[in-house]
């Protein structure tokens, strides 16, 4: 892989092993989110897929994630314009919107484990849905993601 092909390459340039090593495995874009039914913002919540690994922030069925939940966000360069929806830490997003990469992002750091050190991943501040009815999302609302 080119050094730092981020900086130079576009998200639509990127190949496979590229685009892929973009994701810095924060594990955010697993967790459920609520409408404003006012505003219409996206609200974040603590509450994870059920196939989110909690500890490692990566999900337990990728290959087949689709198979098993249908929604589940699948990022590539068509859909670009749901990048916005997408946390302010994300690598997608950073770069969509023409920011660099943060110290933490293991392709700066070259540590895969930078991103839980630097407390940005969900380790340690996600629940799973399975211990949460599904009523009560709104009382796992957060913010600062
Ligand atoms: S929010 Fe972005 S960087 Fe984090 S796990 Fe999802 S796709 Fe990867
Ligand atoms: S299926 Fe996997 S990638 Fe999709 S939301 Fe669940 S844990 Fe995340």
């Amino acid at each position: 892989m080119s050094e730092k092909f981020w900086t130079h390459l576009s998200l639509q340039e990127m190949d496979t092993q590229q685009w892929e090593s973009l994701c810095d495995g924060c594990g955010k874009c697993c967790l459920h989110k609520l409408e404003d039914e006012d505003s219409g913002e996206l609200c974040f919540t603590s509450v994870a897929c059920e196939f989110l690994d909690l500890d490692a922030c990566r999900c337990s069925v990728y290959q087949e994630r689709l198979k098993h939940v249908p929604d589940c966000v699948s990022l590539r360069p068509e859909n670009l314009s749901e990048f916005a929806y997408l946390p302010s830490t994300c690598a997608y997003r950073l770069i969509y919107e023409g920011q660099g990469l943060p110290d933490w992002h293991p392709l700066v750091s070259g540590d895969p484990y930078s991103v839980h050190a630097a407390h940005v991943s969900v380790r340690g501040k996600a629940i799973s849905e399975a211990e949460v009815d599904e009523e009560d999302l709104d009382l796992y609302i957060i913010d600062n993601l």
